[in-house]
């Protein structure tokens, strides 16, 4: 895993897939939030805005994330938030399978120094990539939990839910109320104080049943 590195090329995006005059205005934008928090939010890339800003979430998406964390009594602040891909697709196309495993270096080390319990994934690229699981309206709102062992992530609660830009009608509303799950459970294993075992048990007994555990891809390992 890798810091951060403003000039990174390990994948076209640097340049806009080497179409010239598509450079992205910045290499490499890192996640921000809360580094004690415990809990991630991940989506899938800076889009225009995030791009100009140099930070993740702060276009139309995540102004629609600020209110849904808003309406379940939380705040953004509270969570480190970011993408599983850190440049700006040209024409904010899909990340591709090859970008997401050049980029992987870098959230595995945003994991490593979070460390986080839990993890909302935004939107099915963010959760293929990370689990090579489709589709997402089939796991989307139940906890997964990473089995094993996985290094610096540790055993760690996924929970998969719609990307903020996603056109169906109702997903606006089925996000905001997986936000709301999201912060139930960091609340609880908050004042747990991020006991592992505690955390799956209130999962459990939120959705009745155990979080289905599943390997994170190979290169998140
Ligand atoms: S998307 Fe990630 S791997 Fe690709 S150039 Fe940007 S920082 Fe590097």
């Amino acid at each position: 895993m890798r810091a951060p590195n403003h000039d990174c090329k390990f994948c076209g995006l640097h340049d806009g897939r080497g179409q010239r005059g598509k450079r992205p205005k910045h290499v490499c934008i890192e996640g921000n939030g809360n580094m004690g928090s415990r809990a991630m939010i991940i989506g899938e890339a800076p889009g225009e805005k995030e791009d100009q800003c140099s930070k993740p979430f702060v276009g139309p998406a995540g102004q629609l994330l600020d209110k849904v964390i808003g309406g379940a009594g939380a705040h953004r602040c509270d969570f480190f938030v970011t993408n599983i891909v850190k440049c700006r697709p040209p024409d904010n196309a899909d990340p591709r399978a090859g970008e997401i495993r050049a980029c992987a270096t870098y959230l595995r080390f945003e994991a490593m120094r979070i460390q986080p319990l839990l993890v909302l994934v935004l939107g099915s690229v963010a959760f293929k990539g990370l689990f090579g699981l489709t589709p997402l309206d089939k796991y989307r709102s139940r906890w997964l939990e990473a089995q094993g062992n996985w290094g610096d992530w540790g055993e760690t609660f996924f929970l998969p839910t719609w990307h903020p830009t996603n056109r169906r009608k109702d997903a606006p509303d089925q996000l905001a109320q997986h936000v709301k799950e999201f912060v139930a459970v960091w609340r609880y294993a908050q004042e747990q104080s991020y006991d592992r075992a505690a955390t799956r048990a209130f999962i459990k007994g939120r959705q009745s049943r155990q979080p289905e555990k599943f390997p994170l891809m190979p290169v998140f390992r």
